[in-house]
């Protein structure tokens, strides 16, 4: 199958100017033969992407395990298509019997899945979709379609119960519940896939539209929820002094502790109603995600994200007091806002605030993390800088993660090492990086590995997968940074994310975007990274005397185009690095030449690839007797 993904097919409306196109699966080409997409990288003047609105509201009564959930959603077909059968989504159906999924799922995994009580469109009550055989998604058949420019009004009534095993959503603990993939959601309908209809299966993520939301929750007294949006009226749902702290948060530099185990154990956290009704709203995001606790503490500080309107940006943490490393995950998460709006990517935080809570996911929501808790605080902190990471792409960018994963893993796999190298330094970050992200490729010769990463991530499971989507694709990222240098390279990103932000971007407009910024036909390094099975193997051949100095030959057997540091030791004892960035590779491929000057003898030549570890070390060295 993947050997189709690297035959390069002549286009006759390609860009005259671009002399190697990149493979575009008959898909992608009708997205830029109608107009949607554009060869310079920008959305086509036919660019066009639906939305909704969603007013939901959830009764959490915990130790009661039932979730129940009504809601209304109006959605708005901007595309110029009629729309027949609207793809609903009910992500939570993973939990049922029978489901196809990733994993095989144990007793505590399984529950009934969602329970559909009441369904309407335009006002007519239709069949609940209960069918045992309905998992992740089912079809909407509309008697009247839905006409381009025009919108139609769902509503749902729903329950189903919480899952005891927890992951990216279910039970914590007995009164600790993650929300999350809770609610009945139009699926994406777009310009190049049409309606996404692929079934949720745990291992490949999610793909959103950019939607209005309101969510109340009601939940018992003293049970505080922590979400995506901006909770109204915190003032008549905390008490007073928890309150004051609650605001004094959002303009310290400092950890403030908001709710305290003190606070938890006197019982009086929230406004003493038998039953608190939280609300929050958040526009233009494609997703919420909440969680809801009676025994978390609650800490927050923020951070200047933007500098030019002086905007803030909160930064909390909720978990359990006995969790050591959490009580530094405020300031972690704060230092992450901070970090990432200034540097790289150097975007400001888009939102109004993060909260990292204590669970079991490891897992980014717009706002929210899911996040474990760990002996070791480097490893919370990198976890936290990840997942925060993630705010840029899926959510800010609307990456189809299921298709494209590497699309959002692969740049918050970037973004981790270039914000570990300073919160560690450099050789200690690299250290963790090739141990956690890089070397299971690296030294894993199964056939998978070699899948080029362009490759719909829906189709792929092994390790393969997991390697393009993270480690693979951030070298990528990586040596055409090397390539062009850190500041061409962040422009470049910049655009992409100006151009696309709160859109539906697919590769060929990140790889386009590039192009077209740096004025550089880029084609043949994306081509060799993303769409090619390469891996990374350099060999020095030879190593000749010249006039000048020594010439030597490296051989690139694995084909990846990755840059190297040639190491040389001389017979005087002293050593010279010379780094060569991926250009070494853009006239061929397989074999190049570095001209060594020096008046000195070569005792020994090494190549080191860094992070870029090459697979084979036996045959990098070579010695002059
Ligand atoms: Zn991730």
């Amino acid at each position: 199958m993947h050997r189709l993904l690297f035959i390069f097919i002549a286009i006759t409306w390609w860009h005259l100017s671009i002399a190697q196109p990149l493979y575009m699966p008959r898909d992608i080409k009708q997205a830029y033969k109608k107009g949607t997409r554009s060869f310079d990288g920008n959305p086509g003047k036919n660019y066009w992407q639906n939305r909704a609105r969603y007013d939901i509201t959830i009764t959490a009564m915990p130790p009661d395990r039932n979730i129940k959930g009504t809601e209304t959603i109006t959605y708005f077909n901007n595309s110029p298509d009629t729309l027949l059968n609207p793809v609903i989504k009910l992500f939570l159906n993973i939990h049922k019997p029978g489901a196809p999924r990733n994993y095989g799922a144990t007793e505590d995994y399984l529950t009934t899945g969602v329970q559909i009580d009441d369904l309407t469109v335009d006002g007519d009550k239709f069949n609940s979709p209960n069918n045992p055989g309905i998992f992740t998604w089912f079809g909407l058949h509309l008697s009247n379609p839905l006409l381009p420019h025009d919108s139609i009004r769902l509503t749902f009534d729903w329950h189903y119960t919480i899952s005891e095993q927890s992951n990216r959503e279910g039970m914590i603990d007995s009164t600790t519940y993650f929300l999350a993939y809770f609610y009945p959601r139009v699926a994406v309908y777009d310009d190049y896939n049409g309606w996404d209809r692929i079934n949720f299966m745990d291992n490949h993520e999610f793909y959103s539209d950019f939607n209005d939301y309101t969510v109340t929750l009601n939940v018992p007294k003293n049970y505080v929820v922590w979400g995506t949006g901006t909770l109204q009226h915190p003032e008549k749902l905390l008490q007073p002094e928890i309150l004051q702290r609650y605001n004094q948060s959002l303009t310290s530099d400092a950890t403030v502790n908001i709710v305290t185990q003190e606070n938890i154990n006197a019982k009086n956290v929230t406004t003493q109603n038998d039953v608190n009704s939280w609300q929050f709203v958040a526009n233009n995001i494609p997703d919420m995600a909440f969680g809801i606790s009676d025994h978390f503490v609650w800490d927050g500080c923020s951070a200047v994200v933007d500098d030019a309107t002086g905007r803030r940006a909160g930064a909390f943490a909720a978990y359990n007091d006995t969790a050591k490393d959490y009580h530094f995950v405020a300031r972690y998460a704060r230092h992450s806002l901070d970090w990432f709006s200034h540097k790289w990517p150097g975007v400001p935080y888009p939102y109004e605030k993060m909260t990292v809570f204590q669970g079991y996911a490891g897992m980014e929501y717009p706002m929210m993390a899911n996040d474990e808790t760990y002996s070791d605080t480097i490893r919370s902190r990198a976890v936290a800088e990840h997942e925060i990471a993630h705010t840029y792409m899926p959510f800010y960018m609307g990456i189809n993660e299921t298709r494209y994963g590497f699309m959002d893993e692969g740049w918050a796999t970037t973004l981790e090492l270039l914000i570990g190298r300073e919160d560690v330094g450099v050789e200690k970050a690299e250290q963790i990086y090739k141990g956690f992200r890089i070397a299971r490729w690296t030294h894993d010769p199964s056939s998978d590995q070699d899948i080029p990463i362009i490759t719909p991530g829906d189709a792929l499971t092994g390790g393969g997968f997991a390697s393009n989507e993270y480690g693979k694709a951030a070298l990528g990222h990586f040596a055409m940074m090397d390539l062009l240098g850190d500041e061409l390279f962040k422009k470049c990103l910049q655009a992409y994310m100006d151009r696309w932000h709160g859109k539906h971007p697919i590769p060929w407009d990140f790889f386009y975007t590039f192009n077209n910024v740096s004025g550089q036909d880029l084609n043949w390094l994306w081509s060799n990274w993303f769409f090619n099975p390469n891996y990374i193997d350099l060999a020095v051949e030879k190593v000749d005397k010249t006039s000048s100095g020594y010439n030597l030959t490296i051989q690139n057997i694995g084909g990846m185009a990755a840059p190297v540091n040639v190491q040389i030791s001389y017979d005087d004892g002293s050593a010279d690095t010379l780094h060569q960035t991926p250009a070494i590779w853009k006239s061929d491929q397989k074999k190049t030449v570095v001209n060594i000057t020096t008046k000195k003898q070569v005792r020994s030549i090494r190549l080191d690839g860094g992070i870029f570890m090459d697979a084979d070390e036996s045959n990098n060295g070579w010695n002059s007797q």
